[in-house]
């Protein structure tokens, strides 16, 4: 995530003395008031497109949490393997998204540090390599206690341990929070596959091919989710059944464990390593882009 978008911020000053000029220009000539409408249109217009880049740029100098650093480095394997650069630029990604986005608990449920960290520090972990990359902004998490149905009644034996919509906002249960970072590399964690499914919306595919993949790569891309797909079919890999019921799936399962065991998807599916590390830019061990570590 950038702190600050420049050719964003460069656009919105250019448009900003546009519409000031423009306002200026026409009460000279058309009344007595000189280029003071002039100037309360651009000052207007400031003060109105600078209020997003601002709360960014306040957002990444804010504190984090108490406790928050342990947290990370007890619960996410590459924060542990940062160096000082990239646990810095981690941090702000946390800070930002711990501040810029909404979280709710239902009902009586209390929304602690721990729980949005688990939250914030695993968007921070899928856009580490991409900073180019944004989730939605203001993105609203709603927690529930434990796993939901179809009509969102918490149930002890309830088929969902999360939900992300495309317009709305993305459900977790804290317990199947809990058991993603505390049940050590095995492939699942919920909160990688929600916001997994966050990245691949808003595309016009839809389907397991995440918005920014690039145009060049979709054709072989769609290829390698039906090839892998298959393997699942066939119990011949190691990613969850779940991720053989469509493409969108699939890429939310591979992105769980291609986090969470590199080393056994390198081994078992090379091929599909190789493309989530183009995608993501990185190592997911070291938080290295795929080239540099090749040269070591
Ligand atoms: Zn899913």
């Amino acid at each position: 995530m950038r702190v600050v978008n420049r050719s964003d911020l460069v656009f919105r000053l250019f448009l900003g003395l546009l519409i000031g000029l423009g306002v200026g220009v026409m009460s000279v000539f058309g009344t007595e008031t000189g280029w003071l409408p002039g100037f309360i249109a651009l000052a207007a217009f400031l003060f109105v497109a600078m209020r997003r880049p601002l709360r960014r740029w306040r957002a990444a100098r804010s504190s984090l949490p108490p406790g928050a650093t342990e947290w990370l480095e007890r619960h996410i394997r590459l924060y542990r393997r940062l160096d000082a650069a990239g646990r810095r630029r981690f941090d702000t990604d946390v800070r930002i998204l711990l501040q810029e986005w909404v979280f709710e608990g239902v009902g009586d449920l209390e929304v602690t540090d721990t729980l949005r960290l688990g939250v914030a520090g695993a968007a921070a972990l899928l856009l580490h390599g991409r900073p180019d990359w944004e989730f939605p902004h203001r993105q609203t998490v709603l927690f529930y206690p434990d796993a939901f149905d179809d009509d969102y009644t918490v149930e002890s034996e309830g088929e969902f341990e999360g939900m992300a919509h495309e317009q709305g906002p993305v459900i977790l249960s804290v317990k199947a929070i809990e058991d993603s970072w505390t049940g050590g590399e095995d492939g699942w964690n919920v909160v990688l596959h929600e916001l997994a499914h966050l990245l691949d919306y808003g595309t016009e595919f839809a389907a397991g091919v995440p918005s920014l993949v690039d145009p060049r790569s979709v054709v072989a891309w769609q290829s390698l989710v039906r090839k892998e797909m298959l393997r699942i079919r066939r119990r011949r890999s190691i990613l969850d059944r779940y991720g053989g019921d469509d493409p969108a799936e699939f890429f939310a399962v591979a992105v769980e464990s291609f986090f969470e065991q590199p080393d056994l998807m390198e081994e078992r599916h090379p091929e599909l390593f190789a493309a989530l590390e183009a995608l993501f830019r990185m190592d997911p061990r070291t938080g290295r882009p795929p080239a540099a570590r090749l040269t070591g």
